[in-house]
């Protein structure tokens, strides 16, 4: 797989896998963020005369669904771009083909979400051809879908020459720096809900980072395996086993204290030390010793990495350690910061970080040492 500025797009169909899996609530689009993220390969190739075919995902369908069409997408990127753009109703299908084949020179043709076929996830062959025989040429830049073996991701490679374009590039410079550079301290933070698909980063990380702070639902396991309770706080019953290898590592610090309540609802919370949850009481953000000890730990590192919210922000109640956490994460020199709900937490205070990733799982599985399977080639680490 070569880089964008490898290809000459002059009068050429191409063919991009964007990543415009954004949230929606009633048609409404409540961040833009990985439309926008697109805009520079699709403006280097409208300089470049190309003819621009995106297709993308969109949520989970199970079949049509009109509820996760991408058409709301379509009039984003036509405000955004200021240009019209044509919406087709099908990502394949004679409509398409017609409508490709009269493409001029920096027409726009954005195609309905690939997912309405089950095929796609399958990485369907036929569905593939189909898809490949709208370009000439492919660039994948859906980072975020970059760690799926889908047919709009990796399928299309097979019939197409392939290039990644400007946002897979932006991603990958960024992850690899934290996978590469020996900057020191290199603090990583990690919680969130998502417990067994983050324990897989501790192993890796370990090798690299000087402190790795475990907040969100991460603690339990390491806590339940030391023998103390965890009330009824989230818990993933395969986690114990697999910390296993790193459970007694020092480099891996554990909250001090827990605000703890009884339901996920409450307009209260108590502090509690981390050996001191009580029985049916449910642990939901980091306590005030915790956020202070974390905080301090992440304003000395140098290079910082953070995937996964502190708490159960949802809840004003217990959004206190996220957004502490997010405001000493903004002041290293460098962090990098992703996953959908730790950059959705931080969306209403104002913080900057060097970079935020679009793809959360696809930037932990990178983390991970694992090749992203729809980016063949890219050497990552
Ligand atoms: P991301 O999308 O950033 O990768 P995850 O999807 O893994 O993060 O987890 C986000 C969810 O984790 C949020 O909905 C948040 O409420 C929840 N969460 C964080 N801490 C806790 C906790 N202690 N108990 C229950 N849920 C939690
Ligand atoms: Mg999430």
């Amino acid at each position: 797989m070569k880089g964008l500025r490898e290809l000459k797009p002059e009068h050429k169909r191409v063919l991009i896998r964007a990543d415009f899996n954004v949230p929606l609530e009633n048609g409404v689009i409540k961040d833009n963020t990985r439309i926008v993220q697109e805009l520079p390969t699709i403006n280097y190739l409208l300089e470049h005369r190309a003819k621009i075919i995106l297709m993308s995902h969109l949520g989970r369908p199970k079949g049509f669904d009109k509820a996760l069409s991408l058409e709301p997408v379509s009039k984003e990127l036509s405000k955004l771009l200021n240009t019209k753009i044509t919406f087709m109703k099908d990502c394949i299908g004679d409509s398409v083909k017609n409508a490709v084949n009269s493409m001029k020179d920096r027409d726009i043709i954005l195609l309905e979400n690939t997912r309405f076929y089950k095929e796609d996830k399958e990485n369907n062959e036929e569905f593939a051809k189909k898809l490949a025989s709208l370009g000439d040429v492919f660039v994948m830049d859906a980072f975020g879908a970059s760690h799926r073996a889908d047919a709009s991701t990796l399928g299309v490679q097979r019939f197409l020459q392939s290039y990644y374009g400007f946002l897979v590039e932006k991603e990958i410079k960024n992850i690899k720096h934290v996978l590469t550079a020996d900057e020191h301290p290199f603090v990583a933070v990690l919680g969130g809900a998502k417990v067994s698909d983050k324990i897989g980063v501790i192993n890796n990380l370990l090798k690299k980072a000087d402190y790795i702070l475990l907040g969100g639902g991460m603690p339990f396991p390491f806590l339940l395996r030391m023998g103390l309770n965890i009330g009824s706080s989230i818990l993933d019953g395969e986690s114990v086993k697999t910390i296993e290898p790193f459970f007694k590592n020092k480099k891996i610090i554990l909250p001090k204290d827990f605000l703890v309540a009884e339901n996920t609802r409450s307009t209260h919370a108590e502090n509690v030390d981390f050996d001191k949850i009580p029985d049916g009481s449910i642990a939901l953000d980091i306590g005030k010793k915790t956020i202070r000890e974390f905080s301090e730990i992440i304003r000395n590192a140098k290079m910082v990495v953070w995937n996964g919210p502190m708490g159960l922000f949802e809840n004003p109640v217990f959004a206190k350690g996220t957004i502490e956490i997010g405001k000493a994460v903004s002041c290293a020199e460098f962090s990098l910061v992703g996953g959908g709900d730790t950059t959705s937490a931080l969306k209403d205070i104002n913080v900057k970080f060097t970079h935020v990733s679009t793809g959360g799982g696809a930037m932990l599985e990178m983390l991970a040492g694992k090749k992203l399977k729809a980016l063949p080639g890219i050497e990552i680490s």
